[in-house]
């Protein structure tokens, strides 16, 4: 199944690559579990963000992130996805938080505009997708183009 990729450059999305390894993916008009949550955390923490993912299994939450604009960590660094924006996103921070063994475990990431009632796309980048495969999270839960996606590692 060809799927593509995009990134934003410029503020206009391109298409650019089509993943290269076999994946699952799902759409869904309904939010995916803790979304609410994610989007709660990144309103609280009211950074112009307002990005938080929460790493979730069998209905509990196992940890919950949200995007540092200033801080940085050396796994973000690791899996930078742009050299010069290494600022600790809401993916890796959820990640570093963790307090065990993530394998199995899935994570939604949420980011809810000022009113608190529409979304922001949340996709995440190639540096956090790969951090989230290497950590044996099996799907990746995000709002992206008005509708919910799933991937499945
Ligand atoms: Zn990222």
């Amino acid at each position: 199944m060809a799927i593509h990729n995009v990134r934003h450059t410029c503020n206009k999305r391109v298409e650019y690559v089509e993943f290269t390894s076999p994946i699952h993916f799902s759409v869904s008009t309904e939010k995916p579990p803790f979304f609410d949550l994610a989007c709660e955390i990144g309103l609280e923490k009211n950074n112009r963000y307002r990005i938080a993912a929460v790493i979730y299994q069998k209905g509990r939450v196992i940890s919950h992130g949200w995007n540092q604009p200033t801080k940085t960590h050396p796994m973000q660094a690791r899996y930078k996805n742009r050299a010069e924006r290494v600022f600790m996103h809401a993916e890796i921070h959820a990640l570093v938080r963790a307090r065990q063994d993530l394998s199995g475990c899935s994570i939604t990431i949420g980011r809810a505009h000022k009113n608190g009632l529409t979304f922001g796309d949340t996709r995440p980048c190639n540096g956090c997708r790969d951090a989230i495969k290497d950590e044996g999270i099996r799907a990746v839960n995000y709002y992206y183009g008005g509708r919910f996606e799933t991937e499945y590692f």
